[in-house]
């Protein structure tokens, strides 16, 4: 499957779980790419404006390393998602920061 910069949609929230990262550092959106169904997931981290991937809504989780997932916005919900599933897939731009297929989505209740 070639990458295709592609934007999904809305998908059901409950194909994919928001979880702390292991070192505290972020919170980890994980699930299956609804487009090629590779194993993605995602760190969103606390605090750091500009690491990861894009969005304003990044700036949101500048308020300390100490806040807590439940008191935060839900990534899962406020963030778009792109597939980090791992795979070289064919015709990949050469300026991205992790592998995937090029699918984008939104999850929502
Ligand atoms: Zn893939
Ligand atoms: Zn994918």
């Amino acid at each position: 499957m070639p990458y295709v910069d592609e934007d999904l949609g809305e998908l059901d929230v409950d194909l994919f779980i928001q979880q702390p990262a292991p070192g505290g550092e972020g919170v980890v959106v994980a699930g299956t790419c609804p487009r090629c169904h590779g194993a993605t997931r995602t760190l969103f981290p606390w605090g750091r404006p500009g690491a990861g991937t894009k969005g304003a809504l990044r700036l949101l989780f500048g308020r300390g390393a100490t806040q807590k997932a439940e008191d935060g916005p839900e990534p899962l919900l406020s963030e778009v998602h792109f597939c980090e599933c791992g795979h070289a897939h064919p015709h990949s731009p050469p300026d991205t920061s992790f592998l995937g297929c090029g699918a984008s989505w939104r999850l929502r209740r």
